[in-house]
């Protein structure tokens, strides 16, 4: 029996994910070609994701989220709803409302589209390397519905340096009472 066969080397594995997602916060560019977490916190989301067939979400979003965040499509610029929107409360994903992003994170990062320093928490996204358009680009993803949001910037402000650029489709807004 080895020391490191079987169900011993798992608890290994898990504390090695969990240091190089944890580090991925701060260098989303550069770590990106040597790691690339689906899930940023640990490999038990997995059974926990919420999957639809693609019939399945045609029915639940509208013709626009659904270009959005199941064909990786980017609305117009100073399109969206959200992205004038100074109101206090969370930003929920308008597939799976799972809290994505908070309005005390959200800045004016005059692109037009909703930016944020940080998500909800570090669960709530993954990110994934994006090669399309012929840009090196890190896109971000629902952690639970794996819906596409938009993108991640090492150009944001401080504290985190980054800048979470996403879709006012891929949001559903609840105010804070
Ligand atoms: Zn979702």
């Amino acid at each position: 029996m080895s020391l490191y066969g079987g169900q011993k080397a798992e608890p290994f594995f898990c504390a090695i994910v969990k240091v190089a997602v944890g580090r991925d916060r701060f260098t989303v560019t550069g770590l990106k070609k040597r790691w690339k977490p689906k899930y940023r916190d640990g490999v038990e989301r997995v059974t926990l994701k919420k999957t639809k067939t693609d019939a399945e979400w045609k029915e639940l979003l509208s013709e626009e989220q659904y270009y959005v965040m199941r064909k990786k499509g980017t609305e117009r610029p100073f399109s969206g709803k959200y992205n004038y929107n100074k109101a206090t409360g969370e930003y929920l994903c308008a597939g799976c409302s799972s809290p994505l992003f908070s309005s005390g994170d959200k800045f004016d990062s005059g692109t037009g589209w909703p930016s944020f320093t940080s998500p909800h928490s570090e669960a709530s996204v993954s990110t994934e390397g994006d090669e399309s358009l012929l840009m090196e680009r890190t896109e971000v993803l629902c952690s639970e519905c794996n819906a596409h949001l938009g993108h991640v910037f090492s150009d944001g402000p401080a504290p985190t340096g980054l800048r979470y650029c996403i879709n006012s489709a891929s949001l559903k807004f609840v105010e804070n009472e």
